[in-house]
């Protein structure tokens, strides 16, 4: 039986855009598809001309049309959708982004606030390496950057890139499997700052709405620090949402992390635990020096009435990762941080999400 153009597009239905988690052939991708013999030549319409996704697509097709019986060649190349071709794709999109204002994503989504009372304690570090440890624990990962007063998780990812924008549709680019959005990706650095009350609001809300997620298991958010109108806002546009609050063994730090815990019971986001970061040195011989004070993170576990979920060692190969724009999880899996960070990320996903409850603190 001669190899037909049917066979082929069955054979493509398997190509997945990683971006958009959906067939190429569903998303009108595949164009001049000819069969001649057991020559198979195809064009990808990709969103953007730069994209850096070919390599990844090459290796799909090929392994997708290898396994048909009758194909002998395959000749692929790529082209880049226009204007009007990549607003009709945003629209075959937008039924699964709509709905209600703010972030879309699936009921079934673990949306896991990363909060502090105050910056510089390693909030936007765990908000990275907890994203990255769940996408390399096979789980569908998002991370959205809302950290206003600095935007660090692009650079933490090594996000050199802009989105891809189709019509009104952000879509996420991606680092080794996690999907990336930050807010300063349209509004700038620190513009949001400045701005008040409904202004803020509906910047935020049009922001949020407009980001195409697709199917996650599970979207970090990295708050901004402090318990400002900018985290209430965002709060009300993030459903169902659980909160991490990471905080540093000192004495201050703790203080200000437990108004961070109460503004998360006053917005109705669900605080689950606390995180304490930099909480010793591992030697080579294992043995341990804290570095920093102790006890921070058990002292606001018990003001709090919440657990302790964790202990993050202060690993100087942290940052030399974040800098290098790929987190330690990624790097470097068996160092102390890390495993820290992996048993979090585990534990996290043995608990139910949490179901949301009446504002506890009036
Ligand atoms: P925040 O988001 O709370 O402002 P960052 O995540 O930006 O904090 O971290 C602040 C600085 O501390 C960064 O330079 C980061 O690399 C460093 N850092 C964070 N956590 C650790 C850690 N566990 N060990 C070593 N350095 C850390």
């Amino acid at each position: 039986m001669s190899l037909s153009p049917e066979d082929v597009v069955d054979a493509l239905q398997g190509v997945i855009d990683p971006e958009l988690g959906r067939s190429v052939v569903d998303l009108g991708m595949v164009r001049d598809l000819r069969v001649d013999g057991g020559a198979v030549s195809l064009t990808i319409m990709l969103t953007a001309a730069a994209s850096s996704l070919r390599a990844g697509f090459e290796e799909q097709v090929v392994g997708a049309l290898s396994v048909v019986s009758g194909v002998a060649r395959i000749s692929l190349s790529f082209d880049a959708m226009s204007d009007a071709e990549r607003s009709e794709l945003a629209v075959r999109l937008r039924p699964a982004a709509g709905g209600e204002p703010g972030v879309s994503v699936d009921s079934s989504t673990r949306v896991l606030l990363v909060a502090s009372g105050k910056g510089g304690v390693g909030k936007s570090s765990v908000a990275a390496n907890l994203a990255a440890a769940f996408a390399l624990r096979g789980r569908r990962t998002g991370i959205l950057d809302a950290d206003v007063y600095g935007f660090s998780i692009p650079r933490m990812l090594g996000i050199q890139e802009q989105p891809v924008v189709l019509g009104d549709l952000a879509i996420p680019p991606m680092s080794d499997g996690v999907k990336v959005m930050s807010v300063g990706f349209f509004l700038g650095e620190g513009s949001l700052v400045i701005w008040r009350g409904p202004m803020l609001h509906r910047a935020l809300q049009q922001f949020l709405s407009d980001v195409y997620w697709g199917d996650l298991d599970v979207l970090v958010v990295d708050m901004p620090p402090g318990t400002g109108d900018v985290a209430l806002t965002l709060g009300q546009f993030l459903p169902r949402s659980e909160v991490l609050v990471v905080t540093t063994p000192q004495q201050v730090a703790q203080e200000v992390a437990l108004r961070a815990v109460e503004m998360a019971r006053k917005g109705n986001m669900t605080p689950i635990g606390v995180v304490e970061n930099m909480s010793y040195l591992e030697r080579e011989d294992g043995s341990r020096e804290e570095l920093f004070g102790s006890g921070g993170g058990d002292r606001l576990a018990e003001a709090a009435g919440l657990p302790l979920l964790a202990r993050i060692p202060f690993d100087p190969q942290l940052g030399a990762c974040a800098d290098a724009g790929s987190p330690i999880v990624r790097e470097e899996p068996g160092r102390p941080g890390s495993r820290a960070l992996f048993a979090l990320a585990d534990a996290l996903f043995e608990t139910p999400i949490a179901e949301p409850q009446a504002a506890a603190i009036p």
